[in-house]
């Protein structure tokens, strides 16, 4: 096994083996903490504590994969951050910051190995050969998350010729590309106004679409892109957002 994350070992101290077993709350009061739920406006969650004691309160107005993560979260920031007062925002939750020391990245990175720890996730994806919108599914219903937390942990196995678009009515884009897609594929920082994609955030539903061969250049920008095809697949993660993979063939792997 690589190198063993701080919340994979909790995990493995615990002896938690399946995905059904990660029962946070469970996870959480082994660690001293108390989990709550009540509804709550702009928050996601927050957690006040002692020197020893903590209560984690959770939006139980949030769909219960984004309770996990959010509890996830929490768990990360009283084992790593102890001695703060922390309000996580539904936009720190989740957000996955570039800045690896940002706390609200470290807590992240903690939710996700502590919901889709490599030990477990990776000889489920063994079995997986194309990275559809169905495989994921059927992911994020053996390990109770989102499938955007889920594809992105796909991502970084590094496992598929992926990357992974996020774009948002707010117009911000991020991209992630895993280690076996050329670093001479180059992602576009906007967003095709004739891609599917566009037309799925714009529409305002709710849904996915099928997968579909596209030119390149509605995703890429590098010479002679235009003469490359790529599959996607979008589907809407939260409203105004929507998220893509992007499966890229052989020529643009490494
Ligand atoms: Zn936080």
């Amino acid at each position: 096994m690589a190198t063993v994350s701080p919340a994979e070992r909790l995990l493995l101290q615990l002896g938690i083996k399946e995905p059904g077993d990660i029962d946070l709350e469970a996870i959480a009061y082994s660690q001293g903490a108390f989990v709550k739920f009540r509804p709550m406006d702009r928050c996601e969650a927050t957690i006040v504590g002692n020197a020893r004691h903590a209560i984690i309160a959770v939006n139980s107005l949030s769909i219960p994969q984004r309770q996990r993560f959010s509890i996830g979260h929490e768990i990360g920031h009283w084992l790593l951050h102890r001695h703060r007062l922390l309000f996580c925002t539904s936009k720190d939750i989740g957000g996955f910051s570039r800045d690896a020391l940002n706390p609200e990245r470290q807590a992240d990175d903690f939710a996700s190995d502590l919901l889709l720890p490599s030990f477990m996730f990776e000889p489920s994806i063994m079995r997986i050969r194309v990275l559809s919108l169905q495989a994921l599914d059927d992911l994020t219903g053996a390990f109770n998350t989102s499938r955007t937390a889920t594809l992105l942990k796909a991502v970084k196995c590094n496992r598929f010729p992926i990357v992974m678009f996020r774009d948002g009515l707010d117009r911000r884009r991020w991209s992630w590309p895993s280690n076996v897609v050329s670093p001479r594929w180059r992602a576009r920082d906007d967003l095709d106004p004739e891609s599917f994609a566009y037309e799925l955030l714009h529409g305002g539903g709710t849904g996915s679409t099928p997968v579909r061969k596209v030119g390149a250049d509605a995703w890429f920008e590098f010479r002679g892109c235009q003469h490359e095809e790529v599959r996607e697949q979008s589907f809407v993660s939260v409203p105004g957002e929507v998220i893509t993979i992007v499966t890229v063939p052989e020529s643009g792997t490494d």
